[in-house]
């Protein structure tokens, strides 16, 4: 197959070249310009339209199996496809069991193959609370098959305790041997909980009433998660093994800047780059996220942080509910996640590169290439070049996204990118040379048709493993 006349987006240039792309069993072989079909050689006419590298979402919860109430493995990776995604890494936590040993990622595994539609790797996680050897045991029986290993300082899940700092710094010491990244979600316990105790009493001695948005966000401040940023750096800096550490969805620039003096990564998610806490008036609990957006200045900050490669990359942290649970009657109980991994790569392209704050260069990079090197899939995802998967989105430039909740393939409806109008639109999407999602065949959903513009069958996705695997498996 021959993808011509496009505007690709290859690594490390200013702009888009015009080259035509040819690809042989899911692979780019060749890049050039007006090459030649061979016989019975599909050619598909991208003129006019930009071709990026598919978008790798390396923080997704798709919830299967266990919670599938709120999302699929089907439907959010049929929502990644259509917002141009075509790698996803699903976190450990919000699945039954929770994968925290080989059995329970088997388990995983023999629901999610027969659902994905774009490729995937998961997390294994790191739970609080476990016996004897039971971390370091549970770790290395998954390291084969993760691609990183999660654990949290505050976690909403009971299926899912937190960490305390003993834990955590064995699980970075387990994860460096193991040579995988422990991700880690950075608030820290003691502070939050004090902080909410304190907005309650200042609310009560105002007279009461019912909590507001502004108490939520009070109640996990700034500096739970520059503290807990602190405490794991110090950690992973005391074992010789800083490069492991990789700290999920931060929104406040000074924990990103400080985690990359220390030799750390982190991410920030598109939500901490679109709104702030100011939105909430707005967006109630379709904004709702933990840790919650912060101030004004923090998103500008985070954009210069972003630009300049301090945060290498952008996750969604997609993580939909049900309306009842994301509207439960009170901003402590209201479902903390939104769906993002569809609107994260439009996102980016229009506010990030198209509105000038990201070069090319860093565009790419935040949106597929630095995820793909830190979980050690640049071997094969991550970029446009010859021998890599062709996972690509081929995009109208010209054309205008209107972002809206019932349009969504998600199962997760409530968003607080509602009513955003975005510089260009994904007209398809490719997962190694095959089209997934067709824009023109899109339409709105409906519970007999949920996801009208995806065109390869579900379990086309395929299943990843990490390339820097001393023992490689062949596991599908
Ligand atoms: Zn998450």
């Amino acid at each position: 197959m021959i993808i011509a006349n496009g505007s690709v987006a290859l690594p490390r240039s200013d702009a888009p070249a015009r080259a035509d792309l040819r690809i042989i069993d899911g692979r780019i072989v060749e890049i050039g310009s007006n090459l030649r079909a061979g016989d019975g050689e599909q050619v598909v006419d991208a003129g006019g339209l930009l071709v990026l590298p598919g978008a790798v979402d390396p923080h997704v919860h798709f919830d299967t199996p266990g919670f599938e109430s709120r999302e699929s493995f089907f439907r959010g990776s049929a929502e990644a496809a259509r917002g141009g995604v075509t790698t996803v890494i699903d976190m450990p936590c919000t699945s039954l069991p929770p994968v925290t040993d080989a059995a329970a990622l088997d388990a995983k595994l023999a629901v999610v193959s027969g659902q994905a539609l774009v490729d995937y790797g998961f997390y294994g996680g790191v739970r609080g609370g476990s016996a004897g050897s039971e971390l370091e045991d549970g770790m290395a029986s998954l390291a084969p098959r993760v691609l990183g290993f999660k654990c949290y300082l505050l976690s909403g899940m009971d299926t899912f305790p937190r960490v305390n700092h003993e834990e955590l710094g064995r699980a970075i010491a387990q994860a460096a041997a193991l040579g995988r990244p422990l991700l880690l979600h950075a608030e820290d316990a003691d502070y939050c909980a004090a902080a909410r105790i304190r907005v309650e009493a200042t609310r009560t001695a105002r007279g009461g009433g019912k909590p507001t948005w502004d108490d939520y966000v009070d109640s996990r401040p700034a500096s739970a998660e520059r503290i807990a940023c602190a405490v794991a750096s110090e950690l992973a800096a005391e074992r010789g093994c800083s490069s492991t550490l990789h700290v999920v969805h931060v929104g406040v620039a000074a924990a990103a800047s400080a985690l990359a003096r220390s030799g750390a990564t982190c991410e920030t998610c598109a939500h901490y780059l679109a709104f702030t806490r100011e939105d909430f008036a707005v967006h109630g609990a379709a904004l709702k996220t933990a840790p919650p957006v912060k101030g004004g200045a923090e998103r500008e900050k985070l954009w210069a942080l972003l630009a300049d490669g301090t945060i290498p990359f952008v996750t969604s942290d997609h993580a939909p509910s049900t309306r009842e649970e994301k509207r439960s009657g009170s901003v402590w109980t209201d479902y903390g996640g939104i769906p993002g991994t569809g609107t994260l790569l439009p996102y980016l392209l229009s506010e990030g590169w198209l509105a000038g704050r990201l070069t090319l260069t860093r565009f790419l990079e935040a949106t597929s290439g630095a995820a793909a090197a830190r979980f050690g899939l640049d071997d094969r995802k991550g970029s446009i070049e010859v021998g890599k998967d062709a996972d690509l989105v081929l995009v109208d430039p010209g054309a205008k996204t209107v972002i809206h909740g019932d349009r969504l393939y998600s199962k997760g409806r409530d968003t607080p990118f509602e009513g955003m109008e975005l510089r260009g639109a994904v007209r398809s999407t490719w997962v190694r040379g095959r089209m997934v999602y067709d824009a023109g065949r899109d339409a709105m959903p409906t519970e007999a048709s949920p996801v009208p513009g995806i065109v390869a069958e579900a379990g086309w996705g395929r299943f990843l493993t990490s390339l820097r695997d001393n023992s490689p498996m062949d596991y599908l």
